[in-house]
């Protein structure tokens, strides 16, 4: 697919998880498809992913499923 940042041919998905909220009303949506693109090296979300996640935000403990996750805290230097 192409780029939307420097409008070159070869931009890939990745599926990643990723956090939102914090304390008591943190959640993970997994499978948000981030656009990479090794041209440039950006990485972005499509418009309509934003919008699915906006949705999910709003409605996220309708649409959640309690499942425990471990969480590991990162404290090296960045
Ligand atoms: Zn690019």
């Amino acid at each position: 697919m192409i780029c939307d940042i420097c409008g070159k041919k070869g931009a890939r998905i990745r599926r990643v998880t990723r956090t939102y909220g914090r304390g008591r009303s943190a959640f993970l949506i997994e499978g948000v498809p981030v656009i990479s693109c090794p041209h440039c090296g950006e990485s972005y979300l499509a418009a309509e992913t934003l919008k699915e996640i906006e949705r999910i935000r709003m409605h996220w403990r309708q649409l959640s499923t309690d499942r425990k996750v471990p969480v590991a805290r990162f404290r090296g230097a960045a």
